[in-house]
């Protein structure tokens, strides 16, 4: 089956099989190879590294690819597409003491146990601010991208890994997290030729519903209704988190619940999750986030209004527009535009702003209105939440946002976590 991934190239996968992972620790371990610690931050991006969900990617950025990803968007090769820095940081103090030099073999643990091997090509140090303006189009540490990007230690390694120890995806979300080349097996299974990407954060309302509807039916409108070719992928981050987001939990089973629920015919629709912090770059988020779906096997991506924005940093439409600025054929992922949709009292029904002629009477899905909606706990019209959904965001707030449907530092401190790397044995 065709494994061919973002730049056009074969999907990486960079994972020991167990027997060889366990062999190659004991010699590492005899050879007193240099060991660092990971925190959760590096250790999510060594995963999405080593199965290829960053694709062609096969290790954390040298100097070379940040610079060229900083002034063309394109990695050190000079042709493929890549928008936003993907860095493994460290302080001098702690670099001095691990003595690593470059072209050493490194070992990486996290909490404790055996993780991955890092070999070190280059050494280097970043200018942050210029990184900060020319990703994020601003050098304001209130943008969460930008603190992220001034939150990193001092120096930064570049190199290739190699997964020793996959991950244990802990509950509810074992079930969704598929690597890209099971994902493409499972696209395989169900008959798609045609997927589009849902990116979210969100737990849906009817709004969300439709928006997916309504890329459904522009892509496929020409498809006979007994075989299905295609389906919508909904592909949720889960990563870090800020108060007032939605938990992960809640996020992910609320997907799901439309389809289980029938809003979604089963056999057209699939919830996942990818593991990934958040950058809110808005447009370079938006290709990005293309880059990773056309890894996941995606042939189509929904970009909304304010795509992976935050704040007033950018105009509403500008992750659309970034798009017509690409080289032709760079990305090899159909974009489909959505604009609004909003429910019209006057249609009585929710609808779309290139269609509904009643913008003034809209009411729109402001966050505003949908979270107040759920911190009263009261089931809201079907036609706002769909019920079986409306439960399950209350059904998570309980089982595991300790009462909260939305991100607390309770929940930041006391959550399970995503996934856990367990002894090598
Ligand atoms: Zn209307």
């Amino acid at each position: 089956m065709e494994m061919i991934g973002h730049g056009g190239k074969e999907i990486v996968e960079r994972v020991l099989p167990k027997d060889a992972a366990i062999k190659r620790v004991a010699e590492l371990k005899a050879a007193k190879v240099k060991t660092l610690d990971v925190r959760l931050q590096l250790a999510t991006e060594i995963l999405d590294i080593a199965y290829g969900f960053f694709s062609p990617l096969e290790g954390f950025m040298t100097k070379a690819d940040v610079q060229s990803v900083c002034d063309n968007m394109l990695l050190a090769d000079g042709k493929t597409v890549w928008s936003i820095p993907i860095v493994y940081d460290i302080s001098s103090e702690d670099l001095e003491k691990s003595g690593i030099k470059q072209y050493d073999e490194v070992l990486l643990n996290y909490t404790g146990n055996p993780f991955a091997i890092f070999d070190i090509t280059d050494i280097f140090t970043l200018d942050k601010k210029e990184v900060a303006m020319k990703v994020y189009g601003t050098t304001e540490d209130k943008h969460p991208g930008v603190k992220r990007t001034y939150q990193y230690q001092d120096k930064f390694l570049g190199g290739k890994i190699t997964l020793l120890n996959p991950p244990k995806i802990n509950e509810p979300f074992t079930r969704f997290w598929l690597t890209p080349k099971q994902m493409r097996e499972r696209f395989k299974e169900k008959g798609w030729e045609m997927i589009i990407n849902h990116q979210t954060r969100n737990v849906p309302h009817t709004g969300h519903e439709w928006l997916m509807k309504g890329a459904y039916l522009g892509a496929y409108g020409s498809m006979m209704v007994d075989k299905p070719r295609g389906g919508i992928l909904v592909n949720a981050m889960i990563g870090s988190k800020r108060p007032g987001d939605y938990i992960d939990e809640a996020i992910i089973l609320c997907q799901e619940a439309q389809g289980k629920h029938g809003y979604f015919r089963e056999d057209i629709f699939l919830t996942t999750c990818t593991l990934w912090d958040m950058r809110y770059a808005g447009p370079k988020e938006a290709i990005f986030h293309a880059c990773l779906r056309t890894n996941l096997g995606c042939t189509h991506h929904m970009f909304g209004r304010d795509h992976a924005g935050v704040g007033t940093y950018y105009d509403p439409y500008d992750a659309h527009r970034i798009f017509d600025r690409l080289p032709k054929g760079s990305l090899n992922i159909t974009p489909i535009f959505n604009l609004d949709w909003w429910f019209c009292p006057v249609c009585d029904e929710v609808t779309y702003m290139g269609l509904c002629g009643h913008k003034d009477k809209k009411a729109s899905f402001s966050g505003t209105l949908i979270r107040s909606i759920i911190q009263d706990g009261v089931k809201p019209p079907r036609r706002i939440f769909r019920p079986e959904v409306f439960d399950m965001i209350m059904e998570s707030a309980e089982k595991y946002g300790f009462g909260d449907a939305f991100v607390t530092e309770d929940y930041l401190k006391r959550r399970n976590p995503v996934f856990t790397i367990e002894p090598l044995k």
